[in-house]
């Protein structure tokens, strides 16, 4: 990534030098003196979000298991669906 991005960044100063040579040579044609053109090099940072931080598992719902065969036994239900026991 890094040598990516400074390649990108060579690249641009490559290409601003031969437009800026290009300009010279244009302002000597019409000697019209121009102002040094300000180039700012703005090299994209990454904004790295924070990771989301781990939210605290709050489940409401605790499975409960029969105590007769141990099988789970759903929210709300009175008795054990597998073996029938109630709770
Ligand atoms: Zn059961």
């Amino acid at each position: 990534m890094a040598v990516g991005g400074l390649g990108l960044i060579i690249g641009g100063i490559i290409i601003y030098r031969e437009l800026r040579d290009k300009r010279r040579d244009a302002q000597r044609a019409s000697s019209y003196v121009q102002p040094t053109p300000t180039y700012q090099t703005t090299v994209e940072q990454p904004t790295y979000q924070p990771i989301a931080q781990a939210q605290p598992i709050t489940t409401e719902f605790k499975p409960k298991f029969c105590t007769s065969c141990g099988g789970k036994i759903e929210e709300g239900m009175t008795f054990c669906s597998n073996c029938g026991a109630s709770i």
